[in-house]
């Protein structure tokens, strides 16, 4: 990836700006970010006609490539970082390239599976968002998700996996012993086997005015890109360890306040975060509080909290609010009703399945399920994503290696019933 430097010119509070900066971080790639504060400013530096300007904010890369308010995707092709396949079909399609995706990928291509994986944002997955990973075996200092990610995706991509970011799956089929998957580009992905890696996506507080300062004052997720150009007092919502770390991430250079909704912070959150946010004078936990107003005009101004026993509210001034509430499962690029999912939607598989309910159409053989595999023959699932898994990035590292042996389990009885040389269905 050798681009030049990147440097973004913006006005603050911009949520293309804030988009651009949180991809590049979670993608591990230096950028310099200029804030723009006056029209004129914008004119000399940008060359665009103000602050106003939708062109912004301008994106340069190296010496000569200049993208204006650039989508994400326009971004990862000037970056080179979204190719088409490289090859018609593969042994292993992965989707996703969080822990999870990251670890099948490296696992399948040492062991000799021709291997690609599709991720839609960022390497890394919300383990890449994460400040600071202090839990991870190998890192008694600590780590920060980007760089976990990146030290992840290079060593996949020396083993021979091809990784392609900003491609998104959108559907997916089960035809003639092959996994068929659209990508939201129109491509096609055909392998023999299938991960599904795709974590789960942050919930949404539901609030009247969410979508109004949605990028520009709230944000969802820990906000790794924005602890050094942050000013003021920073809200901080949820009390799990995402959350705590996103407060001692802040709290290095802003007053911090954390509403959570629980009794106290001990449930929810690591001891040694709990101790840290205890002993740490420029951040104030109010429990049993709950966010329930937004306001500003162009951007966020301040917010109303309430006390969800008392039901008396307050007010905090603040620009900057960081919801991290948890999740739901990512599962909408799969037919409902034929990929099998406990009440929450996370994906179930090997013996949380019902084989009861899969015998017949693509179960023909009579077969169980192998540990990880979903109701779909060769479609496992890894990671935050399955039934009962470990919300942990080894966990999901461990299940992303995991899957990738039961993959290889379903190719060897699959092989020469279905395969040989046989090709992919086509299009
Ligand atoms: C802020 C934060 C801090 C955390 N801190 C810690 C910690 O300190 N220690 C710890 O052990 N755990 C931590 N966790 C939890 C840990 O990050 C997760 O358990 C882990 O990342 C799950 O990995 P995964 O690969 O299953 O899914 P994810 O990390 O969610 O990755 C899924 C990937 O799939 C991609 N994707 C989704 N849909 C599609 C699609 N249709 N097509 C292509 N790609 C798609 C997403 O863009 C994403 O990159 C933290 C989580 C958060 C949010």
């Amino acid at each position: 990836m050798s681009h030049g430097r990147i440097v973004i010119y913006g006005r603050a509070n911009c949520a293309r700006g804030y988009e651009v900066r949180d991809f590049l971080t979670r993608n591990c790639s230096d950028y310099e970010w200029v804030e723009l504060s006056t029209d004129g400013e914008a004119q000399r530096q940008a060359e665009v006609s103000g602050l106003a300007d939708p062109r912004l904010p301008l994106c340069v890369i190296g010496q000569s490539s200049k993208l204006y308010c650039p989508s994400l995707r326009e971004l990862a092709m000037a970056l080179e970082w979204f190719k088409g396949p490289r090859y018609e079909h593969y042994d292993l399609a992965i989707f996703g390239a969080g822990p999870a995706g990251l670890s099948a990928a490296l696992y399948g291509a040492s062991e000799g599976l021709r291997t690609i994986v599709i991720e839609k944002t960022a390497v890394g997955g919300q383990a890449g968002s994460t400040s600071k990973i202090e839990n991870y075996m190998g890192f008694p200092d600590g780590i920060t998700g980007a760089e976990l990610a990146k030290r992840a995706r290079e060593q996949a991509q020396r083993l021979g996996a091809e990784i392609i970011v900003g491609g998104e799956g959108i559907s997916g089929e089960h035809r003639d012993g092959w996994q068929l998957s659209w990508l939201a580009s129109g491509e096609q992905i055909a392998s023999k086997a299938t991960i599904c890696a795709t974590g789960v996506e942050y919930s949404r507080l539901g609030l009247e005015r969410e979508r109004d300062f949605l990028n520009r004052g709230l944000y969802y997720g820990a906000g790794s890109s924005e602890a050094e150009i942050c000013k003021g007092h920073v809200v901080i919502v949820g009390g799990g360890n995402s959350a705590g770390q996103a407060a001692l991430n802040f709290a290095r250079q802003s007053k911090v306040t954390m509403l959570v909704r629980g009794e106290c912070l001990k449930d929810t959150l690591s001891a040694y975060l709990l101790e840290r946010i205890e002993d740490t004078a420029s951040i104030t936990v109010l429990t049993r509080t709950e966010l329930v107003e937004l306001y500003g005009n162009e951007a966020l101004e301040s917010i109303t909290y309430r006390h969800v026993t008392s039901g008396e509210t307050a007010d905090i001034e603040t620009q900057n609010v960081f919801v991290c509430i948890g999740g739901r499962p990512r599962t909408d690029w799969a037919k409902p009703g034929v990929l099998h999912c406990d009440p929450a939607g996370y994906v179930l598989t090997g013996s949380d399945l019902d084989r009861s309910s899969l015998s017949g159409g693509m179960w023909t053989d009579g077969r169980a399920p192998f540990f990880m595999e979903t109701s779909i023959p060769g479609l496992f699932a890894a990671g935050d994503v399955r039934h009962n898994s470990t919300k942990r990035c080894a966990a999901a590292a461990g299940d992303g290696a995991t899957a990738v042996s039961m993959a290889h389990q379903f190719l060897r009885s699959v092989k020469y019933r279905r395969y040989g040389n046989a090709r992919p269905p086509s299009r």
